[in-house]
């Protein structure tokens, strides 16, 4: 039977978590490394990395492992003052040497079953270390998933485009045949929508800015993609620049004044018809 589509999911808060006290941490990681472990740092080196292109250390295993191992060993030497160069390496580095044992998170093997059943061809694509499937694997959801691509072999971190590009190619399918799922605005939302993957956020409704293309769980997944709820085409555009601005203030006065959602705004001047504005500074 021809796969009714591809759905691409990311790994980490999107399926699996870490296992509950195991001592493989990034946090570990970083203390063994004489550096500050607060989680503040530990977002700022996630966000450091973010987009990487570190193809030329991808490839294969033992060269991706020996790159993870001395950018422990060059942390170590820096005595907790951590230069601007090394630190998008860290959460790559992380990953391959501290990363914790996986679980499933609530919903993800009924919503990976599911999917499957009704056609669906399903990947995964994370910014994650060498191992991404037998780590997927233990948390139990290794049969349900099709393709896997982890930015360790793919050789670039989410949002970069390549990683997006590489997924599509390997699971054999277009960028409109596809949808992407995950719980980070950035990675799992804009990046994909940049090359024409629709996507869905997975996020707890306090933080829904981001209208009909945002589920509270993953249970809710097959019922938007099945048709069984309304799911809507939507493009994401980030502010910029003061006229951008001042235009997302004025919008958002005219819709509270209508009692609309404050941070659900279509700017019709600049969007395509059925697209929705996203204010990425509030939902990220
Ligand atoms: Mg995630």
């Amino acid at each position: 039977m021809r796969s009714r589509g591809l759905v691409i999911f990311d790994a980490f808060n999107t399926l699996v978590t870490s296992r509950r006290g195991s001592k493989r941490t990034f946090l570990a990681g970083l203390a063994q490394a004489g550096l500050n472990t607060s989680r503040t740092m530990l977002r700022e080196l996630q966000a450091a990395s973010e987009g990487l292109d570190h193809s030329g250390r991808s490839g294969s295993r033992p060269a991706y492992c020996d790159w993870a191992a001395e950018t422990l060993a060059a942390l170590a030497q820096t005595g907790g003052d951590l230069p601007v160069s090394l630190a998008p390496h860290v959460v790559p580095a992380l990953e391959q040497w501290h990363q914790a044992a996986m679980v499933a998170l609530p919903g993800a093997a009924d919503c990976l079953t599911e999917l499957r059943r009704a056609g669906f061809t399903i990947a995964v694509c994370s910014n994650w270390g060498w191992d991404l499937a037998s780590d997927i694997a233990t948390a139990g959801l290794a049969a349900s998933i099709d393709v896997f691509v982890t930015s360790a072999q793919a050789g670039y971190r989410k949002p970069h485009p390549r990683i997006y590009h590489d997924t599509l190619e390997r699971a054999g399918f277009s960028a409109h045949d596809a949808v992407f799922i995950g719980d980070s605005l950035r990675t799992d939302v804009l990046g994909p929508q940049r090359i024409g993957i629709p996507s869905v956020l997975v996020a707890a409704p306090a933080t829904g800015q981001t209208g009909r293309e945002q589920v509270a769980s993953l249970a809710e997944v097959p019922g938007l993609l099945l048709g069984r709820r309304e799911a809507a085409p939507v493009v994401v555009v980030e502010r910029q620049g003061r006229a951008a601005q001042h235009r997302l203030q004025r919008r958002r006065q005219i819709m509270a004044d209508k009692g609309a959602a404050q941070h659900r705004m279509a700017f019709d001047h600049q969007l395509p018809r059925g697209a929705e504005y996203v204010d990425v500074e509030r939902a990220d």
